[in-house]
């Protein structure tokens, strides 16, 4: 990317926080999102700092190898995203949320069918990976998911959040939010085959 594109990159990365703390899918200090600059490097939101609230230039550049640049720490996750770009040439932008029904759904092994629900379908494609509990921050962690992201373009981490992996940072929102509005069908039609 050029000088312009990466300003560019920064500013989508603030606005994508923005976007998903307002949406619920993430807590004011939770989640992270990275966009790839170059064949070995991203840029990733900040550790610590308040999410809603993130500025362009507070984002760290991050090299496949480990070594950072920025005025912050990366998010403690830089590794997860690194395994994915490194195992996924194609993908472009990862996103990690805390999506709540989707975890419920995840956690309750429910099944989650994108083709259920057309929307889902176009942004989510015809998987949904779930990746069992795992500390966060992990080698272990980024390893599972540098793997499963070959598979799918969303992952559910078993008692923690979601990931999804895209060509940019709008279409792996898109697929988050699809993923919980579908997680919320799936609920709905449990609890209305209860009542019933
Ligand atoms: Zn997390």
């Amino acid at each position: 990317m050029n000088a312009e594109e990466i300003a560019e990159a920064r500013r989508q990365l603030a606005e994508a926080m923005k976007l998903l703390y307002n949406r619920g899918l993430i807590n004011i200090r939770g989640g992270n999102a990275s966009i790839k600059i170059s064949e070995t490097s991203f840029l990733i939101t900040p550790s610590g700092l308040p999410k809603h609230d993130l500025k362009p230039d507070d984002m760290v550049v991050v090299y496949f190898d480990g070594k950072w640049t920025g005025k912050h720490r990366p998010s403690i996750e830089y590794r997860m995203h690194a395994e994915i770009y490194k195992n996924n040439p194609e993908v472009k932008a990862v996103v990690h949320a805390h999506s709540p029904l989707t975890l419920i759904v995840g956690e309750q092994g429910f099944d989650i069918e994108p083709y259920e629900y057309v929307e889902a379908y176009y942004a989510i494609g015809d998987c949904v990976g779930r990746i069992e509990r795992l500390p966060p921050g992990s080698v272990e962690l980024a390893k599972r998911v540098g793997e499963e992201a070959k598979k799918c373009r969303v992952l559910i981490l078993l008692g923690h959040g979601v990931i999804a992996v895209a060509k940019n940072i709008y279409e792996a929102i898109d697929a988050l939010e699809a993923l919980e509005d579908l997680a919320k069908i799936v609920l709905y039609r449990k609890i209305y085959s209860v009542s019933k």
